[in-house]
């Protein structure tokens, strides 16, 4: 074991603080990654403040951080995919268990045993729980480990690894394409990825904001059409219309507002995870043979198809970059959506 940097929370109130944390020397199918740059996930806030408490209680203290991009420092003897000074990348997940049918089926996101790359039990006893890329490097085992294409700006690649995975997934999932009218709820690090991936996909995108000043952007990111969401007339407009509609919000709203608005057998897909149950009317589903449903990251064949993807599309993420020495301040601007559209630390900070 070694020691690497880190920023880390001590308790659900505490701000994030330099800390040494503990990485475990690279095995024969391990990959030594120096992290480049991190992006901050809303989840990262959920779960740094227990706001998941029931789902996923947090264990202390936690380094967040699982949209990570950087380059590989050296490798394990048996590693083939990768060499030192190789660009490389790292979701969600650092392990899964390989043998159940949904990690055959390439789908390890729903692994019974997959590992999760913060404030998972670690299967390798490094720690009690993962540590994630709020840090100047990981240790990753290759099969978990993505390539990046190489003509891609590293601060707007690192959001690709979750926020990218988790909207284009369900996109993919759904069927957007040419022909289909979709909506995306919620303008911020999701949903600028999700507004990208169905104009890429060539859907007729209608973006939800309950921020006026983000529309110019929606229409620059690739929407056809902007919505504020508060604006009920505006929403009456579009009743029944929508094939496809993407939740992307991070706190409580009502649905229901947006399941009237799909047309016979639409889906709406929650990709948010709000920390407080949301309330449904039954009849919203029911009079349209409606459907509701969630998702939750990808696998990692589909995430390495969605980084090739973007590298075809030239697609990255809208980043602000910050020191990390600022973490504590994106977090509250995060609750107050005032980013356009991700964080991106840049680990070099963590050497100031
Ligand atoms: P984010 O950047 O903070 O974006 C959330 C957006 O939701 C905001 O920009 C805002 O958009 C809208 N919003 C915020 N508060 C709202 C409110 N009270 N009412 C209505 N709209 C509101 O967060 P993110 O990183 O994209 O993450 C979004 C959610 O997805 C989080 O809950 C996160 O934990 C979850 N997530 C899930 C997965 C998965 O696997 N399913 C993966 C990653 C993240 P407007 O200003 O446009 O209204
Ligand atoms: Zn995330």
């Amino acid at each position: 074991m070694y020691n690497a940097k880190a920023y880390s929370a001590a308790s659900a109130t505490s701000p994030l603080a330099s800390t040494p944390i503990p990485r475990r020397d690279p095995g024969d199918n391990d990959v030594q990654i120096e992290i480049l740059f991190c992006g901050i996930c809303h989840s990262d806030l959920h779960q740094v403040r227990n706001e998941w408490s029931e789902a996923m209680p947090t264990v202390y203290p936690c380094v967040p951080g699982h949209e990570i991009v950087g380059r590989v420092t050296s490798v394990g003897s048996a590693v083939t995919a990768f060499k030192a000074g190789d660009l490389a990348a790292v979701g969600c997940m650092v392990d899964s268990d390989r043998t159940c049918p949904e990690c055959q089926a390439g789908q390890e996101q729903f692994c019974p045993n997959f590992t999760l790359t913060y404030n998972f039990p670690d299967s390798h006893g490094t720690a009690p729980v993962t540590y994630g890329g709020y840090s100047d490097g990981i240790v990753v085992d290759e099969k978990f480990v993505l390539r990046v294409p190489p003509n891609l700006d590293l601060a707007g690649v690192a959001p690709l690894l979750c926020a990218g995975i988790t909207t284009f997934s369900p996109m993919r999932h759904w069927n957007v394409s040419k022909g289909k009218k979709v909506g995306v709820v919620g303008l911020g690090g999701l949903g600028h990825m999700g507004v990208k991936f169905a104009h890429a996909l060539g859907a007729h995108v209608v973006v939800f904001t309950t921020s006026p000043n983000k529309k110019e952007d929606a229409l620059r990111l690739g929407a056809d059409e902007v919505v504020i969401s508060k604006n009920a007339d505006e929403m009456k407009k579009h009743a029944g219309s929508f094939n496809f509609i993407l939740d992307a919000v991070s706190a409580d709203h009502d649905i229901n507002a947006y399941l009237g608005l799909l047309a016979r057998d639409g889906n709406l897909t929650l990709v948010g995870a709000p920390e407080k149950p949301l309330a449904i009317s039954a009849f919203n589903l029911i009079m349209g043979r409606r459907s509701l449903s969630g998702s939750p990251i990808g696998g990692i064949a589909e995430t390495q198809e969605m980084l090739d993807f973007c590298g075809e599309h030239n697609i990255t993420a809208d980043v602000e970059v910050i020191p990390i020495q600022k973490v504590n301040e994106a977090y509250e601007r995060l609750l107050k959506s005032d980013v356009k559209y991700r964080f991106s630390i840049d680990m070099a900070s963590l050497k100031a």
